[in-house]
């Protein structure tokens, strides 16, 4: 079987659009209202001759169970069925009480985790990037699905995690 990446990351940072980088073409679905994607994903893709499954997440942020822990229990749903996670995290924002959440259940998962510091679309990003180091994640990774810009980079991180 191939191995299985799990992109995870609260409503609207970007995760369906990285996963249309990934695969060079348009399946995930993005819009600008959060959490569309309605369940969990999962598509063939090949990076520098490597094939893997990755898997789009979202879509629970309405759960009763409130945004901090739906995201977080999403998220840790599909990283439990994952050899390598990428947690995705919208760089011109910060990192949020829900990042927050989502990084403390990835430390008890024991995954590898590559942190994607997206939204990332020029230069002048990547001081916001840095930013994210104090997630103790280690490299955040700076990245702009829109363009693509960094996504290479973040994509050997992520082959050398598997
Ligand atoms: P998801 O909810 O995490 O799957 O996020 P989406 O992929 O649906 O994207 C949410 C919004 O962020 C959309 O309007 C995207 O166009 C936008 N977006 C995604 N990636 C980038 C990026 O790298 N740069 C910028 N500026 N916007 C982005
Ligand atoms: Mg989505």
């Amino acid at each position: 079987p191939l191995p299985v990446v799990a992109v995870v990351g609260r409503p609207n940072v970007g995760k369906s659009t990285l996963v249309n980088r990934i695969l060079g073409r348009r399946e995930a679905v993005v819009e600008d209202r959060p959490g569309v994607t309605r369940d969990r994903v999962s598509y063939e893709a090949e990076w520098a001759g490597r094939r893997f499954k990755v898997v789009d997440t979202g879509g629970w942020e309405q759960d009763v169970l409130g945004i901090h822990a739906s995201v977080a229990a999403q998220a840790e749903f599909a990283v439990e069925a994952a050899d390598a996670v990428v947690f995705v995290v919208d760089a011109q924002t910060g990192a949020t009480d829900t990042d927050e959440a989502v990084v403390k259940m990835l430390r008890r998962a024991g995954r590898p985790v590559v942190l994607c510091a997206n939204k990332v679309d020029g230069q002048a990003g990547e001081a916001e990037a840095a930013y994210l180091w104090s997630l103790g994640l280690g490299e955040p990774h700076p990245v702009s699905a829109l363009h693509g810009r960094g996504t290479g980079d973040m994509l050997d991180a992520v082959l050398a995690a598997l």
